[in-house]
């Protein structure tokens, strides 16, 4: 303050005054929006809603240009699980530390990057992104690095060396818990849904789902294909071969049932070497074609045992058709297992139609 004239330095003091309240609102607006952001946070319920807040709604809300989530996937289970979820935007998986280590170094803090350092934001948001400064956020949980969240700017001056990390520190802590959070509660839901032995869904998940996809086909419409598959003379493999074998037939059988069916095709383990198939909007034809292709596929397997020898292995199919069972899904189960006993009896490795499924070819659209 220069002048001498009181007037003037009352005017002076007058404006400094307005933009320090300016600076507290604008802080206090910021302070709301993380808050915001954090109670959204701590309250999502699934692994896409996560990815969703911290990719799509956050850049919105924060008037981002960009931004990254990457997470460390070793293990490759969330390689797995991911592409069957609806996100805008995916989050990058990393097999190994090396990209975090790149970003963070030994520090493991926050980083706030100016244009300067062209290098570290090509590699945050790739090659020819538009960011000019950006906030690096380390993603941490019992002290070890499982990921990191990138927030960019067009505005080189958004982010510099010299500006605060304390909401962003606590950000990527809350964004930590969660991460970790939902991929203990995905693990465990998985856990709950699929077979240990095969990967694909157990007993519990298909009682569950058949009577949902009945009811629909029912409703709807539409037919519905169920399959009994059995592996043949299994008894014979474990006596053979050893459990531990016929372990390993199981889960390889399981593996080429389900490589061989679509997105909204169910398949899971029914019992010991039992599996069940459901296949939506499908007619007998194509049903067949499924049954006969994966039959196939087992009989041409040759099937590694743990010692690394090979043995083969052949199954048999039952199938049946809704509507021509159309009163309870129990029926049209019940009508693939007696199909099944006939494949049986009529020398294994094949696939019969319940007799009853010509009318439901006939029947569907
Ligand atoms: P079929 O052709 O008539 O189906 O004869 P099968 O020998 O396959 O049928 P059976 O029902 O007589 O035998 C099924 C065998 O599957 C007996 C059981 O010990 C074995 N089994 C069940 N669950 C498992 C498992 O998880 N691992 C292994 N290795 N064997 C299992
Ligand atoms: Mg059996
Ligand atoms: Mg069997």
């Amino acid at each position: 303050m220069t002048s001498s004239d009181p007037q003037a330095q009352v005017q002076e003091l007058r404006r400094q005054l307005q933009s320090l309240l300016e600076a507290a609102k604008a802080n206090e607006r910021k302070l709301d929006r993380f808050d915001a952001l954090e109670r959204r946070l701590v309250a999502v319920g699934s692994m896409e809603e996560l990815v969703n807040l911290l990719l799509v709604d956050c850049r919105a809300d924060f008037n981002l240009d960009a931004a990254e989530l990457w997470l460390l996937d070793p293990d490759e289970e969330l390689r797995r699980a991911l592409p069957a979820l609806p996100m805008v935007k995916a989050p990058q998986l990393l097999d190994n530390h090396a990209p975090l280590k790149a970003l963070f170094g030994a520090a493991r803090t926050t980083r706030l990057v100016g244009a300067a350092d062209a290098p570290l934001l090509a590699q945050a948001f790739g090659e020819g992104s538009p960011v000019r400064s950006a906030a690096l956020l380390p993603l941490i949980r019992q002290g070890l690095l499982i990921g990191s969240l990138h927030f960019g700017s067009r505005d080189p001056e958004r982010y510099d060396a010299e500006s605060g990390t304390k909401f962003l520190d606590r950000l990527s802590a809350i964004a930590a818990i969660a991460i970790e959070s939902m991929l203990n509660r995905e693990r465990l839901r998985r856990a709950g849904m699929t077979d240990g032995l095969t990967g694909v869904h157990n007993r519990r998940y298909f009682d569950h789902r058949s009577l949902i996809e009945f009811s629909q086909a029912v409703r709807h419409r539409y037919p519905l294909a169920c399959l009994f598959l059995d592996i043949d003379h299994f008894k014979a493999i474990n006596d053979r071969h050893g459990h531990p074998a016929g372990d390993e037939v199981l889960r390889q059988v399981g593996g080429l049932i389900q490589r061989s069916l679509r997105t909204g095709d169910l398949a899971a383990r029914y019992g010991g070497e039992e599996f069940v198939v459901l296949l939506p909007r499908t007619d007998l034809a194509g049903a067949c074609e499924v049954a006969e292709r994966i039959r196939l596929m087992v009989q041409e397997a040759p099937f590694v045992t743990p010692e690394g020898g090979t043995l083969s292995a052949t199954l048999s199919v039952g199938l049946a058709m809704l509507p021509a069972q159309a009163t309870s899904f129990a029926e049209l189960l019940g009508a693939a297992d007696r199909a099944l006993y006939d494949a049986k009896r009529g020398g294994r490795n094949r696939t019969v139609a319940d007799e009853a499924a010509g009318d439901a070819a006939a029947a569907s659209p």
